[in-house]
């Protein structure tokens, strides 16, 4: 009895899409294998996977699709798994001593609900206010990628993203929101093509109202260019 009703806790969580913890739930041996050797794996269980589905899979359109999609989900929607992908920490002092805020908006978010393995997509505004150090705009877009490109909960990446650029400035002057639409809830499920989710996380002066009244108003400016 006690197996079953832990079963339906995970399936209710899931349908929630509430995440565990701030961490991706990795395993120890995660990199044991090398990414070709996961490629090969996972390739089979493509193949497994339609071929119960009932597809044969020596139709020449389908032939291919088990070892593309095992390549896509290792080097492309969740390398950001891996950590030697990680954008590099590089920073610059802050020459101009510019103190203002700096907002880096319409970051363009392509993720993967963990829950469903369906997309998430999106734009996140991230900002933060130097201390003494700054980077290059491209690291904000490129951090926002690599933490997006996993099996995510939106609430997660916000807060991954918004931790490993405290970690890189030095500062816990960081804050992120993400506006993103889930395809589990807009093409699945309840089918609500209008509705988008939107997280927040603010850090250090982000969260005096004032910080955070100027970050939130900068991210609605509709400039046109
Ligand atoms: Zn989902």
């Amino acid at each position: 009895m006690k197996i079953e009703s832990d079963f339906n806790d995970i399936d209710a969580l899931g349908d929630d899409h509430i995440g565990s913890s701030i961490e991706t739930p990795m395993r120890a041996d995660a990199f044991k294998l090398s990414n070709s050797e996961k490629i090969d794996i996972i390739k089979d269980d493509v193949r497994h996977i339609l071929e119960t589905l009932g597809l044969d899979l020596n139709d020449d359109s389908l032939n291919g699709t088990p070892n593309r999609v095992a390549k896509m989900f290792v080097n492309e929607i969740f390398g950001g798994l891996d950590p030697s992908k990680k954008p590099s920490a590089s920073t610059f002092d802050n020459k101009y001593k510019y103190g203002e805020m700096l907002v880096e908006k319409n970051i363009t978010v392509y993720s993967t609900c963990e829950h469903h393995l369906l997309p998430i997509v999106g734009r996140a505004h991230v900002a933060y206010i130097s201390n003494g150090t700054v980077v290059g705009l491209s690291k904000m877009n490129r951090i926002v990628d690599y933490f997006a490109k996993r099996p995510q909960v939106q609430e997660r990446l916000t807060i991954q993203i918004v931790k490993e650029l405290q970690n890189v400035l030095g500062t816990e002057d960081v804050a992120c929101v993400i506006d993103a639409k889930h395809l589990c809830v807009n093409s699945r499920g309840i089918r609500d093509i209008e509705s988008s989710t939107v997280t927040s996380e603010f850090g250090g002066k982000f969260k005096e109202k004032e910080t955070k009244r100027e970050f939130l108003d900068y991210i609605q400016l509709d400039t046109q260019f």
